[in-house]
C-alpha cells in the first residue's frame, strides 16, 4: 500500500522544488538517494550533501505504453548522472533534442494523477 507522504523521497522532491536538491553520502564517498538510514554499499553513516546543479544524461527511453496515472502521455523518461548519485525521471521538454550527454536540471513534475515525481528540463533550454 502507497504511504501518503513517502518519507525521505518526498523531502527530496520538496528540496528539488526549491533548488536545494541534495543526496546521501558516506565518510567513503558512496553517494545514494533517499530514503537511506545507511550506506547501501558499506553500512556506513550519511550525511546529505548538495546535489550538483545539472546532470548529464545516461540514456534515455519513450515509455510507450504507460502506467494509467499517464494515460494519454508517453512520457520520456531517462536516467542523469550526477557524480555520485543518479537520478531516474521525466523529460518535460526538449524531446526532439535529447541525446546521451545532453545536461539536464532536476525538478519536479506532477502525473495527471496529482502523484510528484522527479523531472528533468534541458539545461541548454534554460
Ligand atoms: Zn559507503
Amino acid at each position: 500500500m502507497r504511504e501518503p507522504r513517502e518519507e525521505g523521497y518526498d523531502d527530496l522532491l520538496d528540496a528539488l522544488e526549491s533548488d536545494t536538491g541534495y543526496y546521501l553520502s558516506c565518510p567513503a564517498g558512496h553517494g545514494s538517494l533517499p530514503p537511506r538510514q545507511v550506506c547501501p554499499r558499506c553500512g556506513d553513516e550519511l550525511s546529505e550533501e548538495t546535489l550538483p546543479a545539472t546532470g548529464a544524461v545516461v540514456t534515455f527511453t519513450e515509455v510507450a505504453v504507460p502506467t494509467p496515472a499517464f494515460a494519454g502521455k508517453t512520457p520520456v523518461v531517462l536516467i542523469a548522472d550526477f557524480g555520485p548519485v543518479r537520478l531516474t525521471g521525466e523529460l518535460l521538454d526538449g524531446s526532439d533534442i535529447l541525446e546521451v550527454g545532453s545536461e539536464v536540471v532536476p525538478t519536479v513534475a506532477s502525473s495527471p494523477g496529482g502523484d510528484r515525481h522527479v523531472g528533468f528540463r534541458l539545461a541548454s533550454e534554460r
